[in-house]
């Protein structure tokens, strides 16, 4: 549709005008610092930041109805810039003009009730959100998209010139770094750190098809950021993780989009996500935050955040029931099936904490609760979704367990709607629905299959039957039309197919 088309009011809204100003805001000692320079943790107090609008009052020049009706009527635009997590410009980084904004095909990711069968095992509603439907196959997209926008920005403002991006990564952060990067040759060039041998195959092969400098390194995830915190300490690259603020804001758009797919109503919404680094669920926290604020939404969905037992720092913080007495402590991870998440020690356990108490206050209850989910039911719970229709990643996997765990907590009820973030694509981590179907676990991950979801294929090979097709080698006439026969007759046999009235 066409700007011009649309009613007065909205028509003069349709296109954000960019402007404004933003800070890093410091966690620890409160300070602000300017945007003009990438920082990633206070250089007063060394804590983690946040990005802030300075006008956050700003954001309610328009009522949230005008707000909605905006967003609404941007969805039908023809826009680049304003097709992905940028139709929330606004919320996301309003000081960034439309031509700096980098737009790959991420955000909107598609809403998928879950399939009867499997909402009637559950035992209560609930749909899917597939952020593995992003460009790189994991919501990381949405965070990069907004971090490279910036950089695109400060290397035309003439901030910097040449950029080297660098990030660790538990596979997927990479993937999304990587392939940002790439699009912004030759100003942009990346280098990935990765754990050795433990991210997937699939996950390796993204950065490495981008063309990014890949490095591994002994270890696990929390190993390789300290080698990145190291470089970015004593050399000039630009920081890719989620200590980088403006990933943060990108991943906001998540909570936005979820208003938007059910028409700005969340009373009685939940939304489950699994947590590493805790960037995700901090972005999507502040995200709600900020429509609620701006009276986008009248009401602040349930936020429940799941860890697996063997990385489960932030669960075992919150399993303390009084706040005074609540320690932060890392945990030694142990091998987890939802490897992206497999951190002890998470670079956003602050921003947590900070926003989970602000959450809990503008919702006038506990409205963030915290849920340990076993490896075992990690795995089950993604091949049972799987097996319904959906292409959930053992993360998402790791969701649906959580949402069973909360139900059996009272923290979910029937009578409420859960939104699941499947984080990325089942296809990243195709790896651990093999070993589980060929019980190959390693016995530290802790999953032995259950008969009733392992699945095989089954080579079809007639006994009787002399000649097979072979690649340069096709059968023709009498010995191909018995091929197709007998074949066929096998797997009729194995499927218990009758045949068909009126046939022989
Ligand atoms: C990064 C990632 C996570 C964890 O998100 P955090 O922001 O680190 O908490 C979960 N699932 C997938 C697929 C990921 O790539
Ligand atoms: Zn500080």
């Amino acid at each position: 549709m066409k700007a011009a088309n649309l009613p007065a009011q909205i028509a003069a809204h349709i296109i954000p005008r960019p402007g404004g100003q933003m800070v890093y805001h410091c966690l620890g000692c409160q300070a602000d610092h300017g945007i003009d320079q990438l920082l990633y943790t206070c250089p007063d107090c060394g804590q983690v930041l946040l990005i802030q609008d300075c006008d956050p009052k700003g954001l309610q020049r328009l009522s949230g109805e005008t707000w909605r009706q905006v967003f609404d009527y941007r969805k039908t635009l023809t826009v680049p810039a304003l097709k992905g997590i940028f139709l929330f410009h606004e919320f996301i980084a309003p000081i960034l003009p439309l031509e700096d904004i980098v737009y790959l095909g991420e955000g909107h990711t598609p809403v998928v009730e879950a399939s009867p069968l499997l909402q009637e095992r559950v035992g209560m509603r609930f749909f899917y959100k597939n952020d593995g439907q992003n460009p790189s196959a994991s919501f990381k997209d949405r965070g990069m998209a907004c971090a490279l926008s910036y950089l695109r920005h400060m290397i035309r403002h003439g901030y910097a010139d040449q950029v080297l991006a660098v990030c660790a990564s538990t596979g997927d952060t990479s993937a999304a770094a990587a392939l940002y990067a790439a699009y912004l040759q030759p100003e942009v060039k990346s280098a990935v750190l990765l754990p050795h041998k433990k991210v997937t195959p699939q996950q390796l092969s993204q950065p490495l098809g981008s063309g990014a400098a890949v490095f591994e390194i002994p270890g696990v995830f929390d190993d390789c950021m300290k080698v990145v915190e190291a470089l970015a300490d004593n050399y000039p690259v630009a920081l890719l993780n989620s200590k980088n603020a403006w990933r943060i804001l990108g991943q906001e758009s998540y909570s936005f989009e979820i208003a938007q797919a059910f028409d700005y109503d969340l009373t009685d919404t939940v939304v489950v996500l699994p947590i590493g680094n805790a960037g995700n669920i901090t972005a999507v926290m502040s995200g709600f935050i900020k429509f609620y604020r701006a009276g986008v939404i009248a009401s602040l969905p349930k936020i429940v955040g799941v860890q697996s037992l063997h990385a489960d720092p932030v669960v075992r913080y919150y399993s303390q029931p009084d706040p005074a007495q609540r320690r932060f402590v890392p945990v030694t991870v142990k091998p987890s099936t939802a490897q992206a998440a497999m951190i002890g020690n998470p670079v956003s356990m602050p921003r947590v904490i900070h926003l989970t108490d602000t959450y809990d206050r503008l919702s006038g209850r506990e409205n963030v609760f915290f849920v340990p989910v076993a490896e075992q039911d990690i795995m089950d719970w993604q091949l049972t979704a799987n097996r319904h229709g959906h292409i959930a990643c053992t993360h998402g996997g790791e969701c649906l367990a959580g949402l069973i765990e909360a139900r059996r907590r009272n923290i979910v009820s029937a009578a409420q709607t859960a939104v699941l973030d499947a984080t990325a694509h089942a296809l990243k981590f195709a790896g651990f629905q093999e070993m589980y179907f060929e019980n190959r676990f390693p016995a530290d991950f802790q999953v032995s299959p259950k008969n009733e979801l392992v699945n095989a294929p089954t080579l079809i090979h007639p006994a009787d039957l002399e000649h097979v097709p072979q690649p340069g080698k096709p059968l023709t006439g009498e010995a191909f039309a018995r091929f197709v026969q007998r074949v066929s007759e096998e797997i009729a046999c194995r499927l218990n197919l009758s045949t068909k009235r009126g046939q022989p």
